[in-house]
This record gives structure tokens, sequence and C-alpha cells, in this order.
């Protein structure tokens, strides 16, 4: 059921609900959903604070000028309906986002209310916190004392789009970048204390989000601001949300973000994130308007490089190996681990390390001195 289906048969005894799916245009995690922390997958309650806003981003439902329910979450109402999902085991965690219905620092407050009503029941589950943009730096310290993970939503890949998409939600770079320079710096400085309780200090990191295809953006676009979310601000996670028309706002002709887009952006980024790729890896695989091609990025950027293979497994570094189209980190690490002991030189050598199966699909990327193998494999 759509936002606007819910809001035809809402009373308010529904809060619980509307302001739940309200929050899926967030994607960083989806409601009571799985959603990964600290390596596990947990079920989460993922809901907004309140779906009134003062602002009129192009794209969103909770526009301030589009007629809609909003409602509002009592801060301490909202703690023990969490508090109680959590002690009846439906949930591990609490993901909180929000509109802006009147400044930053309003919102923030009670953002803060609630989680801190919540850890004072004694609840020590998972908080993931979503700041609105402009958010005061006075704020961050206690902000990440509560919470688990913290982010605020880039929403674009640059000020142009940001502009264009978000004309009222402050600077790019002032209202945004900085903030989650902040909150980086924050964490950082709490990860040398010793002092630190079991939970909150952000020990699942810093994350945004950005939407995609809502504006003339491009895949280029994406892939450079993620190398420098990455690699330069130190960021955990980049969330992409294909962007999805909705009536009566200024986008709704527009069409949705196609998932394959969103589904290569997220290949791209984990290369950049944990394969040592750069931003420059895509440059020549992007087509002249700035697009990804609908296929594997590692895959495109081997077809683009044959002379980087085959790559020889006994001498190659980590970064080298897991460049290899089908290999990722795990399989890395056991041939490193594995070439401690025995030289790889046949197929059947590196069967017994990484299977059989995914022996043969890197067969052409790898040197083996079975010629059959590989040629084979080249056919293919
Ligand atoms: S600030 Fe923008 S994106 Fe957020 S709820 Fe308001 S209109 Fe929507």
């Amino acid at each position: 059921m759509t936002v606007d289906e819910v809001s035809r048969t809402i009373k308010k005894t529904d809060k619980l609900h509307f302001l739940r799916l309200s929050a899926r245009w967030d994607r960083s995690v989806v409601p009571i959903y799985e959603a990964a922390a600290r390596g596990k997958c947990v079920p989460l309650l993922k809901t907004l604070l309140t779906s009134r806003c003062r602002n009129e981003c192009a794209y969103c439902a909770f526009r301030a000028g589009r007629k809609c329910p909003r409602m509002t979450w009592e801060p301490r109402k909202l703690a023990e309906i969490t508090k109680n999902l959590w002690e009846e085991g439906k949930i591990m965690g609490f993901f909180l986002s929000s509109s802006v219905f009147k400044d930053s620092d309003f919102v923030t407050e009670r953002q803060l209310e609630t989680v801190r009503a919540l850890r004072n029941t004694g609840y020590t589950g998972y908080v993931h916190l979503r700041l609105m943009p402009d958010v005061g730096q006075h704020y961050i310290r206690e902000v990440i004392e509560l919470a688990d993970r913290v982010g605020v939503n880039l929403e674009a890949p640059n000020k142009e789009v940001f502009s264009e998409l978000c004309p009222d939600k402050g600077g790019f770079e002032e209202s945004v970048l900085k903030r989650l320079e902040w909150i980086v710096r924050e964490v950082r400085g709490a990860k040398t204390e010793t002092t630190k309780p079991k939970f909150g200090f952000a020990g699942a990191g810093v994350d945004t989000q950005m939407i995609v295809g809502a504006a003339e953006d491009n895949d280029w676009q994406h892939i450079q601001t993620t190398e420098w979310l990455y690699k330069k601000l130190g960021l955990k996670r980049v969330y992409y949300s294909g962007f999805e028309p909705v009536p009566k706002t200024p986008l709704e002709r527009r069409s949705a973000c196609p998932p394959s887009r969103e589904y290569r952006l997220y290949q791209s980024s984990f290369l950049i994130r944990d394969y040592g790729f750069t931003a420059d890896s895509f440059a020549q695989i992007v087509d002249d308007k700035g697009f990804l091609p609908n296929v594997d990025p590692k895959l495109a950027f081997a077809k683009m490089n044959p002379d980087l293979f085959p790559i020889d497994l006994n001498t190659a570094t980590y970064h080298e190996i897991v460049q290899i189209p089908q290999i990722g980190p795990v399989a890395a690490k056991k041939i490193i681990e594995a070439r401690k002991s025995i030289k790889i030189r046949y197929a059947a050598n590196l069967e017994r390390v990484i299977g059989a199966n995914l022996t043969r699909r890197v067969g052409p990327y790898v040197e083996l001195k079975d010629k059959r193998l590989t040629n084979f494999s080249k056919s293919k």
C-alpha cells in the first residue's frame, strides 16, 4: 500500500504504521526490516519522528505544500513503544529519521529526547539516528554517545543537483558535508576514549544517502562523490535511494530510477570501499554521458584492461587478486593463506582452495598451466 492509499484510511491509531511506512524513502534500513549492523542482520523499527515539514524538496511526499497526513510522535511515547517491541523480541534496533518541522535543532532535540528516554529504560539495542542538515555542532557529542550509527543524508552527488532537488535545505557544503565531517571527527575522537559503554558511540560508523535519478545526475558523479565519502571523509556506508515519482510533486512525471542503476552503483561503491578500486577505475567504464553499463562493473573493468591479466596467484597482492572477476575478499584471503604452503600452478591446486566452480570461472584471469581450462573459460 502506498503512503497516499494509507492516508485515505488512516486513523490516529495508525500512527505507528504510517510513520514507519513514511520512512521508506530512506533506504539505509527498511521498517521492521532486516538491516546490517556490526556485521549482523537485525530487525529494526524504522520510523520518522514526524511527517510535518517546512521544506519543499522536489521529490518528497512530505514537502510542505503537498496535502498528506501529518503526524508526530511524542518522544517518550515512541521510546516506550520501541522498548516494548525490543523486550518482546520483535526488534533488535531502532532507526529514527524525521521531516524538518521547525528547524534542525528543534528536530534534533526531540530525536535526542526520544533516544535518551529509550536508553534510560535500560534499552541497550542498536540505535541509528538520521540527523537533519544544519544540525548544531553542540548536539553531536550526545548524539554519538547514544547512537550506534549516525548520518546526515547528502541527497545529491554535488551542490548543483542538491540545490535543484532541495532548494531550502541549506547549502550542500555547509549544511550537509560539514555536518558529516563534524560527526566523523567526533566519532574518531571517541574511539580513543577508554571508558565507553557497550552501546552507542557510533560504533557502527557514519553513513549517508544519495537519491539517484531525481535530477540530471549521472553515475560518474555518484561514483566520484562516493569515493570521496569513503576514502577522504571516512564514512562507513553510502546508501543510494533510486528515485520514485510521487504524485502531486514537481517530479511526478519523471521516470523512476531503474533498480539496476541503483544495484550497479552499489556494486561500484563496494569495489571502492572494499576492493581498492578508485573512481578513476570507472572512468573508462562509464559511457560518454557518465552512466555505467548494466553489467558487473568489475567484469567490465577486467574486459577494458586485458593487459592486467592473467594474474600469477603465487605473487599477486591482495588488491590484485580481488580485481579478478568473481573473486571476493574471502576467496582472496584463502588464496593468500594457501600459497604459504602450496604453489598454485594448476587448476587442481586452485580447486582445492576455492572450489571447482570458482576455479572454472576465474580461468581466463589467472596464470594456470592448464591451457585447456583457461581457453575454455575465455571462450565463454
Ligand atoms: S526536508 Fe525535504 S526530504 Fe525531508 S521531509 Fe522535508 S521535504 Fe521531505
